[in-house]
């Protein structure tokens, strides 16, 4: 859509440019279900998905009739690409399907009526999505995995290719629910009975079943099977947690039903060594003291792909670094999908400090103290006091317990719970 004034909307759906609203609805269902980027192989999905958006763009003007107006008499120049009426931050595809085909039910006509259904059963145009999550290491998201696995799913039975009986006989209403396919039940609930419909079990919602002499023998009347299938879950690298990964149709099977989709969600383990944000990486660099004055030439960490990360910083007149100080290494981050290029890593400097009473020679201090550059001038009093000291306190102690807000502890709190305004007026 890099230049959507030049687009034809009543083109995008394939309409004239007399449709009445109806015709115009109808016709984008039709055209986004058939682009919609999950029904594609991977290679035209993204080709699909500018499509899908496109068709959306517009439904959502022609159908509106004041847009539609603006449109005809304007052409796209009428719509400001910020709105988000062209282009932009697309609408997302699988609200729009969901709005489209509520939970599966088979469409336009929405919950069957509770009362008087005539006709054939309605069954779910497409059968259910089975969705489960998939967690994938770091190193797995950074190199990209390709796994196998069986998956067992019933399948159309080819003995009766789905009728669920013998050659040449004939099924019958099925008697539990008058072939209907559905059954109305009441529940309670909150106390008060609650009218639903379900499925019949008999009939597995197809209304019609067979005597039990003339099942097939195969299926015994339910029309499919269990069969095992090793399916195939691709990984991109760089993928990333949230992500989904479809294995489109690959779900149970059902007679007169799209099949529907295997859907995993990637959910990424914490890594002991790096952080993610994105395509970027986050570690510590941990040094000793002696390197962080000195500078050192090592391997300073193992990156997600096994390889050894080597550090070259040199002294006399190179870097000294300090504690928190952040290091960019550019180009060494998480890969980013279906280009060659990658993010960029940061490492956190973290200096080793030797443990207390390392030194035991006076002269190795001496020493110490005449490398290193010295102390600023002396800070002149009248009155001077040598005083205690304890070693590990904790800053949390600051002004604890006391009802100043100025305190660490109490200014959290007063943080969380009022904003600072609110609090000035009540002093
Ligand atoms: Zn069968
Ligand atoms: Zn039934």
């Amino acid at each position: 859509m890099s230049d959507s004034g030049d687009i034809d909307l009543y083109e995008v759906l394939g309409i004239s440019q007399e449709a009445s609203p109806a015709e115009v609805k109808k016709a984008y269902h039709k055209a986004a279900l058939s682009s919609h980027p999950d029904k594609v192989p991977e290679s035209e999905r993204e080709e699909a998905e500018i499509r899908f958006k496109a068709v959306s763009q517009a439904y959502e003007i022609l159908y509106d009739d004041e847009k539609r107006h603006l449109y005809d008499t304007h052409g796209m120049a009428a719509f400001d690409p910020s709105s988000g009426a062209g282009g932009g931050a697309g609408p997302d595809l699988d609200d729009i399907l969901a709005q489209m085909f509520g939970g599966g039910m088979g469409g336009m006509g929405g919950m069957p009526g509770m009362g008087g259904m005539g006709g054939p059963p309605k069954r779910p145009r497409k059968g259910k999505n089975e969705e489960q999550e998939y967690e994938v290491t770091l190193e797995e998201l950074y190199k990209g995995k390709t796994t196998r696995f069986a998956s067992t799913k019933n399948v159309i039975c080819e003995t009766c290719n789905g009728s669920g009986g013998k050659d040449k006989c004939k099924p019958h209403d099925c008697s539990i629910c008058g072939g209907k396919g559905q059954k109305q039940t009441v529940h309670m609930g909150g106390g008060l009975l609650i009218p639903s419909v379900t499925t019949c079990g008999n009939c597995d919602g197809f209304g019609k079943v067979y005597k039990d002499k003339e099942k097939c023998k195969k299926c015994k009347g339910k029309r499919v099977v269990e069969k095992r299938k090793i399916l195939e879950l691709y990984v991109p690298r760089g993928a990333r947690e949230g992500e989904k990964i479809v294995l489109a149709g690959e779900a149970d099977q059902s007679p007169d039903q799209e099949p529907g989709d295997i859907i995993f969600e990637i959910v990424e383990k914490d890594h002991p060594v790096f952080r993610r944000a994105g395509a970027d990486l986050q570690a510590e660099l941990h040094i000793t003291l002696a390197e962080a004055l000195t500078g050192f030439n090592r391997v300073v960490l193992t990156h997600l792909d096994g390889r050894g990360i080597s550090l070259n910083v040199k002294q006399p007149r190179g870097k000294v670094l300090r504690p928190g100080q952040v290091l960019k290494v550019p180009g060494e981050g998480m890969p980013i999908k279906r280009t060659d290029d990658r993010g960029d890593l940061f490492l956190t400097v973290d200096i080793e400090f030797p443990e207390d009473g390392w030194i035991r020679d006076e002269t190795v201090v001496q020493g110490i103290r005449n490398v290193l550059p010295g102390p600023k001038p002396e800070i002149q009093a009248n009155e001077v006091e040598e005083v205690d000291v304890e070693f590990d306190a904790d800053i949390e102690e600051f002004g604890a317990h006391s009802d100043d807000p100025r305190g660490e502890g109490a200014w959290e709190d007063d943080d969380d719970e009022m904003p600072e305004g609110v609090q000035c007026q009540t002093q």
